[in-house]
């Protein structure tokens, strides 16, 4: 499967959208971070972080621009009937998120499983469900939660699996744990919470999250 998000109708009109700013926003937000430089010790007449501000406060919506988008409509409008009633996996989907509580990124992988229950999905919106729910504050728990709920709720599986892999950099650079430790998260519905089914499966996946 193709890792690069395909670009589709939502996500053009969401990349509209963040290319018009909110100016007033990013004014507001700018002149935050132009007092936030002079608190560090920082210089923000100096030429390097002139435009640093401005620059932070479009890159601050375009990372949180998530809010903005329903992703249960995204999923809506690309189901299909279809009896196939055999797991279907989209793994090695990348993730890129921000910690609520440091506002720090943390990336890695998702992997998404699903049983049909007389309806499947484009493929493509998988990707872009965790892009949504990930382009705001998050903890990577709700995080995957939220896209358990989202598929479930939406689609009406037999089944949802959805694990995530993540770095999170206010560990890695903050030096709290160990630099390279990784977070993972998993959340099932239906068949997968059955023991038996996501033992199964956990052993099916875990050489391909590695
Ligand atoms: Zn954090």
């Amino acid at each position: 499967m193709d890792n690069d998000f395909p670009l589709n109708e939502e996500e053009i009109d969401g990349y509209v959208k963040i290319d018009r700013y909110n100016p007033e926003k990013v004014a507001r937000i700018a002149s935050h971070y132009n007092e936030i430089l002079a608190l560090l010790g920082e210089d923000p007449e100096r030429q390097g972080l002139l435009k640093t501000p401005e620059r932070v406060a479009k890159a601050l919506q375009y990372l949180t621009h998530g809010y903005d988008v329903d992703p249960a409509a995204v999923l809506r409008d690309a189901m299909f009937e279809e009896e196939y009633s055999q797991m279907v996996v989209v793994k090695d989907i990348e993730v890129y998120s921000m910690c609520e509580h440091h506002m720090l990124p943390f990336f890695g992988k998702a992997l998404v499983a699903y049983i049909p229950n007389g309806h499947i999905v484009g493929l493509s919106k998988i990707p872009r469900v965790i892009d949504i729910y990930a382009r705001r504050l998050q903890v990577q728990e709700r995080l995957t939660n939220e896209i358990r709920d989202c598929i479930q709720d939406t689609l009406n599986p037999v089944g949802v699996a959805v694990v995530i892999e993540c770095k999170h950099l206010c560990m890695c650079m903050r030096g709290i744990q160990k630099q390279n430790s990784v977070t993972t998260t998993s959340a099932f519905t239906g068949e997968f919470a059955k023991e038996r089914t996501r033992q199964e499966f956990l052993q099916l996946i875990t050489a391909s999250l590695g």
